[in-house]
């Protein structure tokens, strides 16, 4: 049966974006690993979310991952998730048609100077695929939907296909990156895996590499006539034919064989103790949780224990997002977790708005893991959390303003944010009114 393939323009700023990221020098290419890897995991939430209150959500495909496969022979980098996947119309809204408010944003800020490893920060770290692909395909399956593929070379329009003769995913994307010339170098295994390290360790699924390994074996000539008739042609390749000569009896072979080579560490970096964790691996966490391309400005990571228990790190950055004061982006930066389980990056009633500049996770051991928006509105534990949270907040503020130069920094940048929370936030008034006035003064 023929399936239709339909056309889209890309809407008109993102065509902008794509040209930009196209034919712009930028030499710190190498991103578009982390922010694809990131949508990956974004994707993997949202479905294990969904899973908590209905099990069979996942029965199309139990295990979450995220596979990476360089392809040599075809010059392509794959990246396969089996997070929630994409419908159609999330196809075509997300990947094309609908412009988010970070794509004139991120634009402004590129020709302002700024970096285009900034590009997360702005919702559009997708399109940075084009920094090293002349090509991407994605194919995805969401639960509600079936099997779709999405196709652009830039150019100003993408194809969308129902994909029936494809490899079907389950559930899931898979991104193809049919790589440029110049950037073969993300095919190579080293290159992949240092990149994962760098900025993608603290991803909580899975990441698996498919490496090549080559086992060399000794066989004896009668053995080796076996293996001929067995193996395919190809596959058996003569290392040592000199060898062969005067030891008739043995002989080596190479074989090529591929396996699944696990990238990532995924220990949650807030179950460890805080004195065994060193500032780079604070700012490496801090990175993967924001997309922020500078380490973050000052760091607390504490537990509670006793009647409630949880775990926190909460980080503030250098400066204030291009959003701060933004209404319709998110409450705040903070992920909730249940032991482990990423709940949600939105709650609300987690932590004040003022202190929405404030990045960081908290992981509680006591909330049940089903629950729901309407639940957590009430919930008593998550009032507890909020009350500590706001008073680890505010002593971390103090932490800062031991240092004269990083207190200016972080004045400059979030004073508003400390001025709103005196009016918002009538318990911890005179604390934050003293920490306005240091600012304020030093800034005289
Ligand atoms: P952001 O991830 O910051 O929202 P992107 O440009 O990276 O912005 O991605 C746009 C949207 O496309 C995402 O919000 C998500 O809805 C969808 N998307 C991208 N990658 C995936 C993926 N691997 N699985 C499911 N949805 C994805």
């Amino acid at each position: 049966m023929a399936t239709e393939t339909e056309t889209f323009a890309f809407q008109a700023e993102i065509n902008q974006l794509l040209s930009l990221i196209i034919n712009t020098f930028y030499s710190n290419k190498e991103i578009f690993l982390r922010e694809l890897i990131s949508n990956s995991s974004d994707a993997l939430d949202k479905i294990r979310f969904e899973s908590l209150t209905d099990k069979s959500k996942l029965d199309a495909q139990p295990e979450l991952f995220i596979h990476i496969i360089p392809d040599k022979a075809t010059s392509t980098l794959t990246i396969v998730d089996s997070g929630i996947g994409m419908t159609k119309s999330d196809l075509v809204n997300n990947l094309g048609t609908i412009a988010r408010s970070g794509t004139k944003e991120f634009m402004e800020a590129l020709a302002a100077g700024a970096d285009v490893s900034m590009i997360g920060q702005f919702g559009v770290g997708f399109y940075s695929a084009y920094l090293v692909a002349e090509r991407v395909v994605v194919t995805t399956k969401h639960n509600d939907d079936e099997q779709y593929v999405w196709e652009s070379q830039a150019g100003g329009s993408f194809t969308v296909t129902r994909d029936t003769s494809g490899e079907q995913l389950g559930r899931g994307t898979k991104m193809v990156l049919y790589l440029k010339d110049d950037q073969m170098e993300y095919l190579e295994e080293r290159r992949i895996k240092d990149l994962v390290k760098k900025h993608s360790e603290f991803i909580s699924y899975p990441i698996s590499l498919w490496t090549e390994k080559t086992t060399e074996k000794e066989i004896s000539d009668d053995e080796d006539e076996e293996e001929k008739k067995d193996t395919e042609e190809g596959k058996v390749e003569d290392v040592d034919e000199e060898k062969e000569e005067k030891e008739k009896k043995k002989k080596k072979i190479k074989e090529v064989s591929h396996e699944w080579n696990l990238v990532n560490k995924q220990k949650p970096i807030w179950m460890r103790k805080p004195e065994e964790i060193n500032k780079e691996e604070y700012a490496a966490f801090y990175k993967s949780l924001t997309n922020d391309w500078e380490e973050h400005l000052a760091v607390k990571h504490f537990s509670v224990e006793g009647q409630l228990e949880f775990k926190a790190v909460l980080f503030v950055p250098k400066r204030a997002p291009f959003d701060l004061f933004d209404n319709k982006k998110k409450a705040n930066n903070i992920k909730l977790y249940v032991r482990r389980v990423f709940i949600m990056d939105n709650c609300e009633e987690l932590i004040p708005e003022y202190l929405s500049f404030v990045k960081g996770i908290v992981d509680s051991e006591d909330l049940p893991l089903n629950i729901s928006r309407e639940t957590l509105q009430q919930n008593k534990i998550l009032k507890v959390i909020r009350k500590n949270l706001v008073k680890k907040c505010i002593e971390l503020f103090f932490e800062i303003a031991e240092n004269k130069e990083d207190y200016n920094k972080f004045y400059e940048a979030f004073s508003k944010n400390l001025k709103l929370g005196i009016h918002e936030d009538s318990q911890n008034r005179t604390k934050k009114a003293c920490l306005c006035h240091q600012g304020g003064s030093e800034a005289r």
